[in-house]
């Protein structure tokens, strides 16, 4: 029978055993690393979980296998796929190339990469901001399939300390209002006029300066915390609204991004309902932006929560349509009113040079016809994008173009003008 300490599946320790027996090993010339397999969300949707469990179970195997010479050595399942090893930092890189050259050889026909990320810790460093540092290593090959194993370096470490900055000073930022937000404006292109706004969470440090939300948003997202940041944003919003409704001022729909995560974090519904309230604003005034990634197992509850916020009133709006996360796929799976096409979508087609970009965007447009949505083209710079886009029919734009992201006043304010609001 395995004990407590150990993984149920592989037999390796699990998380809390490893960082417990880590913590007594004092000798110098160690090496953590981090694997990860890749896609294997993906290897479950297509062959089954069993086969996912045969995989963990293989590569449990082969990391003992490859491992085992050495007493110091340590080998853990942390979570889903990803594995730890502490070892001797001389044979590291051997042992590495080994396991993953072993894995390859018994898989010709599944592109399976297991990426490595290695850290040596020094005498101060603690167990578990070792195993952070192999981490970040192995994150940061993610997207570079040119290689499968990377050792960390300082440059790790700067976006270490501003992930633990974000996290660290997230409830402060949100009581001083350090974070706001901007709006930029969405335009109908049958009028050319402005018909909606998009809110965008901006975070002006007194100590950090800004800090974009391409830094931020992911970190709260890994660290489980971006719910804060949705319902505190969605509070600034709905107090902007009031203010201009309160002095009799025109308003405008406004779209508020939401991450999946928000779903299971918190009951992101009642805290919306709450908030929209409070400020008397009506559903109809409220968009929800959600992105959905095709690699997301388990749709139901993300599923449950946009078919509720339709229900009462509120639209929901895909977010970020073709940037790789989310595909076709996603659209069989959830009902959305309007599909924002990602700006990368358009920006990778040179619409002049290719008769097939035209037709693979207009066919995607088509497509969201059919299902009965609208399309919303995200990134529009330029007057040739804008004319091709109105050329095949798209509904709607947001872009440079018309817009950067801006105080909500300034929509006002703008050439363009606002389209009524029914
Ligand atoms: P998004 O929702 O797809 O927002 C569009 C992003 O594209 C914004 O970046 C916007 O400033 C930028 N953009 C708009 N037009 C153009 C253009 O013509 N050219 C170029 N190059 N960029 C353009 P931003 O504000 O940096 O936001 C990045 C992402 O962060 C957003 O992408 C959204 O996914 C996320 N985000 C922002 N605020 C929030 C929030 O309050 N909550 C959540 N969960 N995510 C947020
Ligand atoms: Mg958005
Ligand atoms: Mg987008």
């Amino acid at each position: 029978m395995l004990c407590p300490n150990n993984d149920r599946l592989t037999g390796l320790l699990t998380r809390d055993s490893f960082h417990e027996r880590a913590r007594n090993i004092t000798a110098g010339g160690l090496a953590v690393v981090w694997f990860n397999l890749d896609n294997f969300k993906m290897f479950n949707k297509r062959f089954g979980f069993e086969r996912g469990d045969d995989i963990l179970k293989e590569i449990a195997l082969i990391l003992g296998s490859t491992f085992s010479q050495d007493s110091l050595n340590l080998l853990a399942r942390f979570s889903d796929d990803n594995f730890v090893v502490l070892t001797d930092w001389a044979t590291v890189e051997m042992n590495i190339d080994t396991v993953q050259e072993y894995l390859y050889s018994l898989h010709e026909n599944v592109t399976l990469r297991l990426r490595a990320g290695i850290y040596f810790p020094s005498e101060n460093d603690d167990i578990r901001s070792s195993c952070d540092r192999a981490k970040l290593a192995c994150d940061s090959i993610r997207k570079n399939h040119s290689v499968s194993s990377c050792m960390f370096h300082d440059g790790m470490s700067r976006e270490l300390a501003l992930q633990q900055y974000i996290l660290d000073t997230l409830d402060t930022a949100i009581l001083r209002e350090y974070i706001s937000v901007l709006y930029q404006p969405i335009v109908r292109l049958s009028t050319g006029r402005i018909c909606e706004a998009e809110a965008l969470a901006r975070w002006n440090d007194p100590e950090a300066g800004i800090i974009s939300p391409g830094e931020f948003i992911p970190t709260l997202e890994q660290y489980r915390e971006i719910h804060k940041l949705d319902v505190y944003a969605m509070k600034l919003v709905c107090r902007d609204y009031r203010t201009r409704n309160e002095l009799g001022l025109p308003i405008l729909p406004v779209s508020v991004n939401l991450s999946r995560l928000d779903f299971e974090l918190c009951d992101i519904i009642r805290e919306i309902e709450t908030a929209v309230k409070a400020c008397k604003i009506p559903r109809r005034m409220m968009r929800i932006e959600i992105t959905e990634s095709v690699n997301e197992e388990d749709t139901t509850v993300l599923n449950l929560g946009i078919e509720k916020f339709r229900a009462m009133g509120y639209e929901v709006w895909m977010d970020d349509f073709g940037s790789g996360y989310s595909s076709l796929n996603v659209l069989k799976d959830y009902n959305f009113d309007t599909i924002k096409f990602d700006m990368k979508f358009l920006h990778g087609f040179d619409i002049n040079k290719s008769e097939k970009a035209k037709y693979i965007i207009s066919s995607n447009l088509e497509m969201a016809r059919l299902m009965g949505m609208q399309a919303l083209a995200e990134g529009v710079e330029t007057d040739e994008q804008l004319e091709y886009l109105k050329s095949i029919g798209f509904d709607k734009a947001q872009g440079y173009y018309f817009g950067k992201p801006m105080r909500l006043d300034e929509i006002f304010l703008l050439e363009r003008g606002i389209d009524a609001v029914k």
